[in-house]
């Protein structure tokens, strides 16, 4: 067909259709000829249609070093494309006899009709292939389409598809279905998901479109609770510091503008009901414009003059809705401290007000709260690890002290270079006095150099922040849990406050990890596979470490991570890098991009060396996803969390029986509202129901979980490992006071290494402690 592919692909993106040949197109695939306008509305789509058919099937005959477009290579773009057969039946492209009736043009949404097109096009590539078919020397229409090719000139205009592959269709349905039906409980759930979710910005434009679309069909028909859910989807997306929303501020505005002074809504009989619609539109018009309006879009004014023709109106509610608008922004312009300049545009922001929560209780201490300014009275700030979230608003102007774990402390010397006057350390097991509180960091089981923060005042009261943490059976054998006579308040990563969160262990996810890989390598024997595994900055290491292991892999990561890595000191990961991408067949890469058209890109940098990509997304937000496996891409993502599932965060609380707990996770865009945790979980009487009867039988697993886990615990050279359930006939004696002294805790365990016993000051276990201690036994 073509002479050389490269020659043809330039021709292609530089030529245009004449009406000669689209009449011949036109006549060989419907026989009816083509006048006036009609051919320029034709030429307008096929020209799309065709040059892009061209262009990717030229990419698979450079790909299998072809120097002509096959019939073959057209199938397969046509199947990549999604794109309808019906431009190729020209005689020789014989229709389905089965499926000819059915549109297949449709964009593919629901899992069915994905199967049922794939089906039908491998149906009939399998039938060319079997036929032998040679397209493009015997007949006539073929030559009809050489010279259309060889004459014409394409204008290409850019033709933007949104792609998505199964699993994210699949996610798309059950994300809108939920946030638009009757279960609340499922649409809590989605809008987490928007508001959490790391790997939604490919969808976001069909999300914007869907918002868009909906909004419009409920005004019209004055859905105000529809309404309101889609106002949320918005606020919730808004919310997520994952996604970027610039590019569909067009869809999302005028919805927005729509409910906030439409004239559509009628003000009876749900007056009250239509207020709050038009009300909470403009709240969440006043957050979008806080999070986008500073990027030279114009969007600031064009809302307000939208807003000002609105107190114009004759329509009461319209005008209600204006006015409304008009306040929120007035509300924003005075946040913003008067106009702001567009050149300085971020920078001018005001600082956000600091939420209690990152102040401990009745001290001067700031956790993970460095995007507030300077708090008033603060004079001591600790990080609890190093993750976006948690770090956010940290610079190198930064002057206060800092305290941190000696890795975290790594991250911040590395990435924001803050005065080493600041900086402090305090490593897990280690505590320091500050304003006469102790404060000991414990391991939070969350990302390297995360910690807990246990904060001890000379009054006795006692305060636990858990950072990010995912809680385990082991750490209720630390001895601080059970020497402090009870924990007063206890600020706690709810960040999967879900029943519907329930993890397995993340031993068991690596497990399912490597099964799914083994399977894919067993599959696909004779194939070059390259593994991409999905990574925050720092965190989900040992799921690759666990393939470098059992695949005996070699690892390739972006710079910025390699840089991470460097400062974990963690000599296996170490070793299992190597420095060019081309050698390795593991790369690591970003959360976000672990999706189909992501990889299907960066796929296309390494396809000389590999025939296959698989993609592994481990995340707890993977949760009952399915994989999906494809010719060249494939996509796996298993649950696979670092912080606590619900059953965790649950049995954690009830362990420790705090008398207050403060969630320090935000819901919603509001940094200021985070998570309730049941009051059942820790107000309740007596010792006896310290863990509630359906826990029983984990009791027993807690028991033998913290004895069999012992040696190992005791690699970690922590004495906070050293549990105080080491010795059954010990805690029955537990009269003795001096018994639970961390020394004789240290002496008892012959067989546990444990350097730094005076670490933990003398303590026992109370009464109180013990009491329960011996209700488990
Ligand atoms: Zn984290």
């Amino acid at each position: 067909m073509l002479e050389s592919v490269n020659d043809d692909w330039k021709r292609i993106h530089t030529s245009t259709l004449s009406r000669a040949s689209l009449q011949s197109i036109a006549k060989a695939s419907i026989g009816e000829t083509l006048t006036g306008r009609l051919i320029q509305a034709v030429a307008q789509n096929v020209r799309k249609d065709v040059s892009q058919v061209v262009a990717e099937a030229a990419k698979y005959a450079r790909r299998t070093r072809s120097s002509k477009i096959t019939m073959d290579h057209l199938l397969f773009a046509l199947e990549e494309l999604n794109i309808s057969l019906d431009l190729l039946h020209v005689n020789y492209a014989k229709p389905d006899p089965i499926e000819a009736d059915k549109p297949i043009s449709k964009p593919p949404i629901k899992k069915s009709s994905i199967n049922r097109v794939s089906r039908k096009y491998s149906k009939i590539r399998k039938r060319e292939r079997e036929e032998q078919y040679e397209p493009y020397d015997s007949n006539a229409p073929l030559e009809e389409r050489k010279r259309w090719l060889k004459r014409e000139r394409v204008l290409l205009m850019s033709n933007k598809r949104f792609p998505l592959s199964k699993e994210q269709q699949e996610l798309y349905l059950v994300i809108t279905e939920a946030c638009m039906g009757s279960s609340e409980s499922a649409r809590r759930e989605a809008l987490q998901s928007l508001r959490t979710d790391s790997s939604l910005q490919p969808m976001l434009y069909r999300l914007s479109l869907f918002i868009c679309e909906a909004i419009k069909v409920n005004v019209a028909q004055q859905n105000f609770a529809l309404l309101i859910y889609l106002m949320r989807m918005v606020q919730n997306l808004l919310a997520n510091p994952h996604l970027q929303l610039h590019n569909y501020l067009h869809l999302l505005v005028p919805s927005l503008l729509s409910c906030a002074v439409t004239r559509q809504l009628c003000p009876f009989p749900k007056a009250q009901d239509q207020l709050a619609v038009r009300e909470y539109a403009t709240t969440v018009m006043a957050d979008l414009i806080r999070a986008y309006g500073y990027l030279g879009n114009d969007i600031l004014s064009r809302v307000i003059s939208v807003y000002k023709t609105g107190l114009k109106s004759s329509i009461l509610m319209t005008i209600y809705g204006s006015l409304i608008g008009l306040g929120k922004m007035e509300v924003q312009g005075s946040n913003d401290a008067g106009a702001r300049s567009k050149e300085n545009g971020p920078k001018e922001r005001k600082r956000k007000r600091c939420p209690s929560y990152k102040i401990v209780e009745d001290t001067t201490f700031v956790v993970d709260g460095f995007q507030f300014g300077d708090i008033p009275n603060a004079t001591h700030y600790f990080l609890s690890h190093y993750h976006a979230d948690h770090y956010v608003g940290l610079t190198r102007k930064f002057a206060h002290p800092l305290y941190m774990s000696p890795i975290t402390a790594k991250l911040v010397r590395t990435f924001i270079p803050i005065d080493n006057q600041y900086m402090h350390e305090i490593d897990v097991g280690e505590s320091i006095t500050l304003n006469e509180v102790e404060i000991t960091a414990l391991d939070a089981n969350h990302c390297p150099g995360a910690i807990m923060l246990m904060f001890k005042f000379t009054t006795g009261k006692c305060i636990l922040h858990t950072g990010d943490f995912r809680a385990t059976f082991e750490m209720e054998s630390l001895p601080i849990f059970w020497n402090e006579p009870r924990i007063d308040v206890l600020y706690l990563d709810t960040t999967y406050l879900s029943k519907n969160y329930d993890f397995c262990l993340q031993s068991d996810s690596i497990d399912r990890i490597c099964t799914a890989v083994r399977q894919f390598h067993e599959k696909n024997a004779d194939k070059r596979i390259l593994h991409v595994c999905g990574s925050y900055l720092i965190g989900k290491e040992k799921v690759w470490l666990a393939l470098v292991e059992e695949f005996r892999l070699r690892v390739w990561t972006e710079p910025h991570r390699r840089k991470a890595i460097d400062c974990l000191d963690w000599p296996e990961l170490q070793l299992s890098l190597c420095d060019d991408p081309l050698e390795a067949n593991l790369h690591v890469i970003n959360m976000g991009k672990i999706s189909y058209p992501s990889l299907d890109q960066y796929f296309k940098t390494f396809e000389g060396h590999y025939d296959m990509l698989i993609g592994i997304r481990p995340s707890g937000w993977e949760k009952n996803s399915k994989p999906s496996y494809g010719k060249r891409i494939s996509v796996i993502g298993v649950e696979y969390s670092e912080h606590s599932s619900y059953k965790e965060l649950e049995r954690f609380v009830r362990f420790l029986k705090p008398n207050k707990v403060i969630s320090t996770v935000p819901v919603g865009k509001d940094l200021c509202v985070t998570g309730t945790v049941p009051t059942n979980w820790y107000k309740y009487e007596g010792c006896g129901s310290m863990l509630s009867t359906s826990y029983q039988p984990s009791i027993t697993t807690f028991l033998e979980t913290s004895k069999r886990s012992f040696p190992a615990l005791a690699n970690t050279s922590s004495d906070m490992s050293v549990s105080p359930l080491k010795n059954e006939s010990t805690i029955n004696t537990a009269n003795n006071e001096d018994l639970f002294e961390a020394k004789q805790i240290t002496e008892d365990s012959a067989n546990v290494n444990v350097p730094a016993a005076h670490h933990l000051p003398a303590k026992r276990i109370t009464s109180d402690a013990s009491s329960d201690l011996l209700s488990l036994i």
